[in-house]
Formats: structure tokens, C-alpha cells, sequence
């Protein structure tokens, strides 16, 4: 096995054996690729410069490629390297053989299964975004859609940085969910790193209900409730579960609780099957 991509030199599309398409996106679709030389998987995603020129999102796609490739973690998509022909972008992905979270949620788990794999995504993606943060990275669209599952089911963030753009737009054509917006991004006031604590904790719950807290028959209502922090816990959630939660769901960025104290909440900490590497555990 390759610990990382084992080619340096600028690749090209012959270079690839494509495989079953994994998905498709807005601006293209995502294929299983191979290595000619080595067999090395990856999973590849062509865009079409027509559509990114149409959008007027050149200058967006080359800063967000610029940001997840110096990203490196294992709860993080890794973005290998990128090359362009003349009317395509490739991006060189890592590829994620588990697929959607999203697909992963749908199939039942018993009770206490499903709590022990909510705790390991929040973990997982408290990690990943700490990481972020220190590099000053925002992801700003932590939702189903946008994780994926590694071999072992760890949680892969991907469509890094995408979502600035993929959220103006989504706004103007009003397909995408509304879900995830936290309150300040929906009245329009400057935000920061704390949208993404908001994001989990929407996540949280949808992981644990079935569905997101401010889910409702329209944007307008959904808003409202947003701005509200209107949710409501069926009596089935745990308690610990409600009040990561509800310590997640705060108006004001600045009552969220910390991603650090997210990894320490006692139903967190209740849940966790978190091997400590051992001078980890030494030292608490
Ligand atoms: P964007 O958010 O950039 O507009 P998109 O959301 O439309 O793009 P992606 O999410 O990147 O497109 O990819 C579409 C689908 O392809 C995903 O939902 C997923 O099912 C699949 N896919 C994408 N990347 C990978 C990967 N690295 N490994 C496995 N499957 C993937
Ligand atoms: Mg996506």
C-alpha cells in the first residue's frame, strides 16, 4: 500500500484506467480511476471548464484547490493533484470505497449502534475540524451530502471550501437543503469558524432522529425556525445526546461549545470506543 500518492510528475488523462462512475456533481461526475502504472485507486472528478466559465467560478475553483490540497488528515478527503486539457479539470481524490454517510445512515442499526457511530463521526469530525481551524480553514457545509466513509467507515470531509460558492448558488436556484445554514449566515452578518460547531450539531441530531431539527414544509418556515433555534428533542433522545446538542444549537457563535470540549462532553466520552495512543492516556 502507498501511505501517499506515489506519482510527482504532472499526470494526464491517459494515465488513468476510469472505472464505474461514484457520483455525479453540478459541474461533472466523478469516476473510480486507476493508475496505469502502479494500480493505485483514486477516485476522479472531471469538471467542465464551460460550465465553472459559465458560473464565473475560475477564480473560486483554483483557491479551493489550492486550500484542500495542503489539507492532510485522516478524517479529511485528500485532494492528491489536479491537471486540466482543454475543455476539462481533473481532481486527483482520495477515494473513499464506503460512499455516501448519507446511504450508510439509511440502513437500520439497532439503538445503541447507532449512538456508538454518531459519537465516532462527532469525534472524528471534531478532530478534522480542529485541524482546520488552526490553518484558518472553514469548512462552512458540514452535511451528509459532503462526508463520505473510508475503508474502516471513518468519516472523509469532503467538497472542502466548495461551499462559499455551492451556497450562493444553491440560495439563487433554491435546490440544495437549507438545513445546515446557522443563523448568522442566514441574516447575513459576518461569521466565523463557529458556523461549523452549528453544522455538527445539526448533524448530530439528523444522525440520531432521522432528520434535521428545523426540517419543515417550507424555506420560509425553516428559516424562521433557524432564527428561533426553534428545536424540538423526541422523548427517545438521550439526554446526554440533548445536551451536546442544545450546547451546539446556540444563536450566538460565541455560547457554542468548543470543538475541544465537544471530544470531552461526558455522553461523548460515555460513547467512545477511542483507542488513546498510550502516552495520550498517560497523560490524562
Ligand atoms: P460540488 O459540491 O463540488 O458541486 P458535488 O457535490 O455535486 O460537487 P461531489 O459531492 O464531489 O459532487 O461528488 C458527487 C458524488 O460522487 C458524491 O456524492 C459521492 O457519491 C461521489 N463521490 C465523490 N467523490 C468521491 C470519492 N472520493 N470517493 C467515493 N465517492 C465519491
Ligand atoms: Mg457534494
Amino acid at each position: 500500500m502507498f501511505s501517499s500518492f506515489p506519482i510527482r510528475r504532472r499526470l494526464r488523462i491517459d494515465d488513468f484506467e476510469i472505472g464505474r462512475p461514484l457520483g455525479k456533481g453540478k459541474f461533472g461526475n466523478v469516476y473510480l480511476a486507476r493508475l496505469q502504472e502502479n494500480h493505485f485507486l483514486v477516485a476522479l472528478k472531471v469538471l467542465f471548464k464551460s460550465q465553472i466559465e459559465k458560473e464565473g467560478l475560475e477564480h473560486q475553483l483554483r483557491r479551493e484547490i489550492e486550500i484542500q490540497a495542503h489539507l492532510q488528515h485522516p478524517n479529511i478527503l485528500r485532494l492528491y493533484n489536479y491537471f486540466h486539457d482543454s475543455r476539462r479539470v481533473y481532481l486527483i481524490l482520495e477515494y473513499a470505497p464506503r460512499g455516501e454517510l448519507y446511504k450508510e445512515l439509511q440502513k437500520s442499526h439497532r439503538l445503541d449502534e447507532q449512538r456508538t457511530a454518531t459519537v465516532r463521526i462527532m469525534e472524528e469530525l471534531a478532530d478534522a475540524l480542529i485541524y482546520c481551524h488552526e490553518k484558518k480553514v472553514i469548512h462552512r457545509d458540514i452535511k451528509p451530502e459532503n462526508l463520505l466513509l473510508g475503508l474502516r467507515g471513518e468519516v472523509k470531509i469532503a467538497d472542502f471550501g466548495w461551499s462559499v460558492h455551492t451556497l450562493s448558488l444553491r440560495r439563487k436556484t433554491m435546490c440544495g437543503t437549507l438545513d445546515y445554514l446557522p443563523p448568522e449566515m442566514i441574516e447575513g452578518r459576518t461569521y466565523d469558524e463557529r458556523v461549523d460547531l452549528w453544522c455538527i450539531g445539526v448533524l448530530c441530531y439528523e444522525l440520531l432522529v432521522g432528520n434535521p431539527p428545523f426540517e419543515s414544509p417550507s424555506h420560509t418556515e425553516t428559516y424562521r425556525r433557524i432564527l428561533k433555534v426553534d428545536v424540538r428533542f423526541p422523548s427517545s433522545m438521550p439526554s446526554g445526546a440533548q445536551d451536546l446538542i442544545s450546547k451546539l444549537l446556540r444563536y450566538q457563535p460565541f455560547e457554542r461549545l468548543a470543538l475541544a470540549q465537544v471530544l470531552e462532553h461526558p455522553w461523548v466520552q460515555a460513547h467512545s470506543q477511542r483507542v488513546l495512543p498510550p502516552s495520550a492516556q498517560m497523560a490524562s
